[in-house]
């Protein structure tokens, strides 16, 4: 059988997406390869077609007990004896688990990293054949990604455990720095590397300052009779008004969130799947796991929580790959109420790691930077040239040559040493006296006070466009530390030119006073 019949037979699917045949095809022929590709890209089956076709089972590594799960019981619906090891199960089913394992009925076998690498475990992987081992959310490895987990760090020591079976590693989020550190880490073998686009060329994505929102969603809607779209709200009772809002204007939309009855949300969705509702006014929870290709609008009433989440959102339009539009209706308002929910969260450094990637998203939503090379910049992607398919492409802001601007920040952050978010090199930079600067001596630096002629604000907007540009790295889940990042060097030895959005001028108010 082919990978091609299993992925039809198996998993009922008729085409291979990019790139998975090919990344099926070197895993089986026994070669590591290295995976980066967007969250809903269709990573499981590049491990999971192999797992079927090369004889013994497959270990697959996973931080999250939850998916673990669910990807095991969808795997037993589909007829494959997969199953997962981890400290969820009950005494009797963990010997289950491993006596399944010995008898060698598994073909796949999901592990948390610390069970997996627990000399007892390791012992008995050596008793059977293993398939390949794929690493999962491999980004948790390192200490450049958003995620570290120490347990993943261990896994180094597989390779050499078993120098002869395939690994893979699997990650949705890495920039450069996070991908050479995952391969190292796990020691990956002439990997082959597969790294997909974030980019989804069809999308336009637009953000207009949210004013009178329902009136500019039914603008909106008016240009999209008769097309498929999902509208975006923040909570249960702002969907339900807005969907009869838009039933009394003669649109065939519905409401979704998990308030609702599964058996109406089953309904909803699949009359959304068959065209018979237009529009789908939902909460976060509607999309998941749903494959519509022909939405060819997503709107967002409110504030998405975060880039990631925005992006998942918008990119559930145009999967046909025809023109499809991502409208972003943000008002500063909404930053207060997303920020008061995030800090309702329990764990302080969970909320403190939000907070920040909320921040990042607001700072999208500002007129500074082609949409789409910002939103890449976030995943770690660098694109070189405006998108053209995107508000501020099509409605470009002023611009002027900011190099020298630029090599003032940048130079900046150096010289604090890159431990600091854009406020205290803002900080530095205008000459501020404030006790922090002082305390840490910052006021020594060669680059204390060499903006002292521009506002806050301006720097705050060049930073912004720096970071979403790629020439500075922002650690959003590091108290949004800014970074030089590999092509800081080419603006700060004059090598490139840089042209940015002018931000909006507001008149310097008090000249910081400099003191020497
Ligand atoms: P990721 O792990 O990259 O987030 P998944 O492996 O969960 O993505 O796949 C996302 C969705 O796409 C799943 O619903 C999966 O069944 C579906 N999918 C994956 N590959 C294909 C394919 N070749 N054809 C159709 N659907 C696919
Ligand atoms: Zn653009």
């Amino acid at each position: 059988m082919s990978p091609q019949q299993t992925l039809q037979n198996t998993f009922g699917f008729r085409e291979f997406r990019e790139p998975q045949q090919q990344i099926i095809e070197t895993l089986i022929a026994g070669q590591d390869c290295f995976v980066l590709m967007p969250t809903g890209g269709g990573k499981s089956l590049c491990y999971q077609i192999p797992a079927l076709h090369r004889q013994g089972v497959a270990i697959v590594v996973s931080p999250l007990i939850s998916l673990m799960k669910d990807q095991v019981d969808a795997l037993n619906a589909n007829g494959v004896s997969a199953a997962c090891y981890n400290s969820s199960l009950a005494a009797q089913e963990a010997r289950d688990v491993l006596s399944q394992l010995h008898r060698q009925q598994l073909d796949l076998l999901y592990v948390a990293p610390e069970r997996l690498l627990s000399p007892d475990f390791l012992e008995r992987l050596h008793d059977i054949k293993i398939a390949l081992i794929a690493v999962d959310e491999a980004h948790c490895v390192s200490q450049w990604g958003h995620d570290f987990r120490p347990e993943y760090v261990q896994l180094g020591q597989l390779r050499d455990q078993f120098p002869d079976t395939p690994m893979i590693a699997l990650t949705a989020t890495a920039d450069m720095q996070t991908r050479q550190d995952i391969v190292e880490r796990l020691r990956l073998h002439h990997a082959r590397k597969f790294i997909s686009s974030f980019d989804r060329p069809n999308i336009r994505y637009t953000v207009v300052d949210k004013q009178k929102p329902i009136v500019q969603l039914e603008q909106f809607l008016d240009q999209h009779r008769n097309e498929a779209g999902i509208v975006y709200a923040l909570s249960r009772k702002r969907v339900e008004e807005i969907a009869a809002k838009l039933v009394d204007r003669g649109i065939v939309a519905a409401a979704y969130h998990a308030g609702l009855p599964d058996r109406q949300r089953h309904e909803v969705q699949e009359a959304f799947l068959r065209d018979d509702i237009q529009v789908v006014v939902a909460t976060v929870a509607f999309g998941m796991g749903i494959d519509k290709s022909n939405v060819r609008f997503v709107v967002h009433y409110d504030l998405p929580k975060n880039i990631e989440s925005y992006y998942q959102e918008t990119g559930r339009a145009g999967r046909d790959g025809l023109p499809a539009e991502a409208l972003l209706l943000f008002g500063y308002g909404d930053i207060a109420i997303a920020r008061g929910l995030i800090e309702k969260g329990g764990n302080p450094d969970q909320v403190r790691i939000e907070l920040h990637k909320l921040n990042a998203m607001v700072s999208y939503a500002e007129p500074l930077t082609c949409r789409r090379r910002a939103l890449l910049g976030y995943f770690g992607e660098t694109l070189d040239h405006d998108c053209g398919n995107c508000d501020l492409c099509l409605n470009p802001p002023e611009r002027y040559n900011a190099t020298e601007d630029a090599q003032k920040v940048l130079s900046c952050v150096y010289r604090v040493g890159q431990r600091f978010g854009a406020k205290h090199v803002i900080d530095v930079l205008r000459g501020s006296s404030g006790q922090r600067v002082l305390d840490l001596g910052h006021d020594k630096l060669s680059t204390y006070g060499i903006g002292a002629d521009q506002s806050s604000d301006v720097w705050g907007g060049l930073i912004r466009q720096l970071v979403h540009l790629g020439y500075l790295y922002q650690d959003v889940a590091n108290y949004s530390v800014i970074k030089l990042t590999e092509l800081s060097r080419t603006v700060l030895t004059g090598q490139q030119e840089l042209t940015l959005a002018r931000p909006r001028l507001k008149a310097v108010t008090k000249k910081p006073v400099r003191k020497r």
